[in-house]
Parts: structure tokens; sequence; C-alpha cells
């Protein structure tokens, strides 16, 4: 499998970690696209955990090259300590191994403060975001006022540069928001020296990560968040800032759309979501209760409880056939061990009409009415097979039913956190 892409289906938290981890023993290369640090990725190998927010999760396989390219939105000094908590670790991260794009995008504390200044304004409409910066820092790209990893290895553009971002940004935390603005001298002060230690990783990643494809390596995209977060195409305004699918990479990495040679997405057997937001089929009782304990469900960046409900038939479709996936991995099987009855939502009823489609416009989806089915659940821990013949009847009759109600092949089934863990269905 020459390029590979591999992304969330659902609103994010599905699993990517571990399944790109586990992915990655078979790519030369793990390219990351899009997104900033809100996204953790979780992965454990034989029993020790590993939560990456910026580095890609190939990092783990000595050999493997890393590159977080164009598209994502780096904050510097998560990533560089990110580097150091690996090192610490036995980790080898070189200059060789991890590869950072001279065009991606730089997130300063002016993000992160507008980020949360601006939340609190939007009251009840806020967006529910991690306060990261992120949604900032991609404003600021598009309004042509952000500032590249380039830049900061430059000081005489990056203090133009960065003068001339922050006097506006401070104008507006002073004037609109009441706030204390930021010290130009300090900022720049860390922003050099953030560059000298980021300069041994940094180069046309772009340019690198297509070489690679052509001398023959095996490339796999990272993808974070979730197709529902998509900017363009998920739940829009709660979503994220980039593209988070396949259509992401191309823009994200500089890499050409036709060399992409295969989709798979990852969804668990469940839903899950963080932030506000359409959910449409949310379980706010006891049953969603249950399985946020059986989950641990609990976002991995910032531990809030994350929102959990049935698994969404219509949502998953819509993600894997906008990306043309054609297979997908689904995750935290074991996690419904134990429920009596398991529903998923076959169709919605959206201004009195049954549609099994995704709506575009994601309003329609406010108090919108969801058509379940149901079926039997399965007893017993079953995290430690490795068969899908040794599965409970009833586990494999779930599985296979949302695999026809989606219409996709599923190709992996993960049953626990471990990168072992996990029953193979043709990937
Ligand atoms: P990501 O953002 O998609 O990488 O997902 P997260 O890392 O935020 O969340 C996934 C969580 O579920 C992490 O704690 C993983 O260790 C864990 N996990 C991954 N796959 C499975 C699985 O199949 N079963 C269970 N029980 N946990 C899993």
């Amino acid at each position: 499998m020459p390029s590979l892409s591999v992304f969330g289906v659902q609103w994010g938290d599905e699993g990517k970690g571990k399944i790109i981890d586990r992915l990655a023993a078979d790519a030369d290369v793990v390219v990351r696209y899009q997104g900033g640090a809100n996204a953790g990725h979780t992965m454990v190998v034989d029993g020790e955990k590993t939560v990456l927010h910026l580095v890609p999760c190939g990092v783990l396989h000595p050999g493997t090259k890393n590159v977080v390219a164009n598209g994502v939105a780096i904050d510097p000094i998560q990533l560089l300590a990110e580097v150091d908590g690996l090192r610490e670790r036995g980790v080898e991260v070189t200059g060789e191994t991890l590869r950072v794009s001279s065009g991606a995008h730089l997130i300063f504390e002016h993000h992160r403060q507008m980020d949360r200044l601006s939340e609190h304004w939007l009251g009840d409409g806020r967006i529910g975001t991690t306060g990261r910066g992120i949604g900032p820092a991609y404003a600021d790209k598009a309004s042509r006022v952000g500032l590249r990893v380039g830049d900061l290895l430059d000081p005489n553009r990056c203090r133009t540069r960065l003068s001339a971002a922050l006097a506006e940004k401070n104008a507006t935390i002073e004037r609109v928001h009441g706030a204390q603005p930021l010290d130009l001298d300090a900022e720049l002060e860390s922003a050099v020296a953030l560059g000298d230690r980021l300069r041994p990783f940094v180069g046309d990643t772009g340019a690198e990560v297509r070489a690679d494809y052509r001398a023959g390596k095996r490339i796999l995209f990272e993808g974070a968040q979730g197709i529902m977060l998509d900017i363009d195409h998920g739940t829009y305004p709660f979503v994220t800032s980039s593209n988070t699918g396949t259509a992401g990479i191309p823009a994200g990495a500089g890499f050409p759309p036709g060399h992409i040679d295969r989709a798979i997405g990852i969804a668990k057997a469940y839903c899950t979501r963080v932030g506000e937001g359409p959910f449409p089929s949310e379980l706010a009782g006891e049953v969603g209760e249950a399985i946020r304990a059986a989950g641990n469900e609990y976002g991995a960046t910032t531990g809030r409880p994350r929102r959990c409900g049935w698994f969404d038939a219509v949502a998953v479709r819509y993600g894997l056939a906008l990306n043309g996936a054609d297979g997908w991995v689904m995750t935290n099987l074991d996690v419904l061990s134990g429920f009596d009855e398991l529903s998923v939502a076959t169709a919605y009823v959206v201004g009195g009409e049954l549609t099994s489609e995704y709506p575009a416009h994601p309003p329609a989806l406010d108090g919108c009415e969801v058509r379940y089915e149901t079926r039997p659940g399965w007893e017993g821990d079953i995290s430690g097979l490795r068969r899908y013949e040794d599965l409970p009847e009833n586990a494999r009759a779930y599985v296979e039913w949302v695999e026809e109600l989606v219409g996709t092949p599923i190709v992996m089934l993960s049953i626990g956190p471990d990168r072992e863990q996990v029953i193979s269905r043709g990937l």
C-alpha cells in the first residue's frame, strides 16, 4: 500500500492513535496534515501509555519518519515539549525521524488568549474549543497575517511579522476584551529561541514526502479529529478549523490527490462527542452514563467528559462516502459488552421527512427525530480474543449488522487500547 489515508469518521476520539500506531509498523512515513494540539492521540504499547498531540503516531516505531506538514497549526512550545518527553523515555527523535514543514502556521500566546476571550463572548453560542489557539491561528492564516515556521528561523522577518500581528491583536485584547496586552519584546525573544530549537527538524516536507512516494516508500496520512468536525462538511459552526479527512491531504501536506491510493475510516462501535453541537444519537440518561463509564470517555487533552450515544449509521455512511473509503475499522467493541440491547441510528426524520442521508445543513439536526433499530447484546470480556470466530455470537451479529447498515466492509476490529488488541478482518 504506497499511500493510505486513515481518518476519524465520527466526532474525533475514535481511537485513531492506536490504529495509526499499529498500521505504522508497515509504513515508512507518517504524516499529520491538519489540526493542532487539540487532538490527543493515545497509544498503549505493552501497557505503557503515550499521549501525543502534534508528533505523528509513527514515532514509537524506530526508523519511521514522522512529518508535521504545512496544514498543521503548530504550537511550538507543545511540539518541543512532546519531543523532550519522548526523548526522556528513550524514544529517538532526530532531524531525520521528525520533519516539520517550514510552511506550517504557528500558534502564539495571543492566539490562545483570543481563543479563550472569544469563546467567553459567544455565551450560549460557544463552540466548546479546547482554548489552545488553533481557531485563531487558522483565522490568521486565512487573513494572511499568520507566521509560519520558516519565519521563526529568520529573526528580522519574525520581528516584522510578529510586531504587525501583535499590534492589532493587542488592540483587540485590550480595547475589545478589556484584558492585559502582551509584551512584544518578550514574545519575540521566546519566538526566536523556539525557532532555534525547531531548526534541525524544519524543511520542505511536501517535496520530501513526494520524493518518498516516488521512491516507493509507504506513506500513512494521519487524520486528526473526525469528519463530523470538518470545517466544510461537519456540523458547522460546531467544528474544528480544518479539513479533517482525505480531502485535507493535498492542501495540508502538498501531496497530489491522485497519489492517495487508499482511504480507511475509523469509527467507534458507538458514538461520542466533546463540546457543543449536534449529536443526533446522544443518550442523555443512564445508558449514556454506562457507555461513558465502560469506555472511560473523558478527553485525552482536556479531561472533559465526552457526550455518549448509540452508533450512528447515517453519519458514518456519510463520512466514509465523502472520503472515498473502501474500508473502516470499528474500535471499542469491547466497551459494548454487558449491555442487554444495542441500538443503532438508521435514519433521521428531518423537517417531517424520513431520510437516511446526512442533511447538508446541520441546523436541520436540531431536535430532529432519530429512528433506531435494536439487537440483543452479549456478555463477557472480549478484549483477550484475537480471532473473529471466537467472539460471542451476538457480538459478531452486531458487527455484521452494522457493516451492512453502513455498506462498507469493516476491515479490523479493535477490542482494547493496546496495540495488540485487534481482530483483523482483512487489514
Ligand atoms: P484518537 O483521538 O482518535 O486517537 O482517540 P483518543 O486517544 O482520544 O481516544 C481513544 C481512547 O480509547 C484512548 O484512551 C485509547 O487508549 C482508547 N482505545 C483505543 N482503542 C480502543 C479499544 O478498542 N477499546 C478500548 N476500550 N479503548 C480503546
